[in-house]
């Protein structure tokens, strides 16, 4: 998406345009906004702190009307939403045991949000950034689920700013989900060891994130390597895993409550944090 197509798209979000879902829906109870650093694909099968934790927040939050993530998972060149055709499992993950490629997850795409967002919509199901999670915290499969892509040519700024212009959404059911990791360095993966001591850099730059989000200082957040005085090349050689923070840090930035109700690290590399807003 150029720039002025994402200024056109927040200008007419911001005007109205782009109701989030239609004025006959009855309202549900608004929303929080949550980001969960997924870690390994092997959370798909584990029973662990934090697949126990994904499925207590389910059981928490109200039943949300529909679900919005944002996944690491699926970047491209514009802003794209999944399709709302049936979905199928994306297994966007090698060499890891049979049983992970033996869970599905058919949730059905949301017409709502199709109907009501602006963007256009491509055929596409969910990949493991979101599926892993929701596998665990919907098990069913019966919430309607579509994700929003990563658009490559937008900078971090523009991130934040569309995260806080789609929080209108919570108040009409939708469950805004960003799925990445606070640190995601593959060189330092630790495939034997599940609950390793972290790296270095990335346990300094999870504290960081953790300090900045209870400062409310989320600005900073778009400058992470100023910011935080750590070479991103050690803990995001690429940016994927930490943008989906950003949409959550744009949320929050509006005055929602902020809780941590995941830390910890896998693999040496993953840090495990998962935030709640609101
Ligand atoms: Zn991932």
């Amino acid at each position: 998406m150029s720039r002025q197509t994402f200024i056109k798209l927040c200008s007419l979000l911001l005007a109205g345009t782009l109701l989030p879902v239609d004025a006959k829906t009855p309202k549900s109870a608004s929303m929080p906004a949550l980001f969960f650093g997924h870690g390994s694909p092997m959370n798909i099968i584990e029973d662990n702190s934090f697949t126990q934790m994904l499925k207590k927040t389910a059981l928490s939050i109200p039943t949300p009307e529909a679900i919005l993530v944002i996944s690491a998972h699926w970047v491209n060149f514009e802003t794209s939403l999944s399709t709302v055709r049936e979905t199928e499992t994306i297994y966007d993950f090698g060499g890891f045991p049979s049983e992970l490629y033996e869970v599905s997850y058919p949730a059905k795409g949301s017409h709502i949000l199709a109907d009501r967002l602006s963007i256009p919509v491509t055929s596409r199901g969910l990949d493991h950034g979101a599926w892993s999670i929701l596998t665990h915290m919907y098990p069913k499969a019966d919430i309607p689920v579509m994700q929003l892509s990563i658009n490559r040519n937008m900078s971090l700024k523009e991130h934040y700013a569309l995260g806080q212009r789609l929080s209108s959404l919570q108040e009409h059911g939708v469950l805004i989900i960003g799925s990445g990791g606070v640190t995601h360095n593959l060189g330092y993966f630790d495939t034997q060891h599940i609950d390793s001591t972290p790296e270095t850099s990335a346990k300094a730059f999870d504290t960081f994130v953790k300090e900045t989000i209870e400062n409310k200082e989320y600005e900073a957040l778009l400058t992470p390597e100023q910011s935080s005085g750590i070479p991103l090349r050690d803990v995001h050689p690429t940016l994927e895993h930490y943008i989906p923070l950003l949409y959550i840090a744009g949320i929050a930035a509006l005055g929602e409550k902020n809780t941590f109700i995941h830390e910890g690290f896998q693999n040496k590399a993953f840090s495990m944090r998962a935030w709640k807003v609101g």
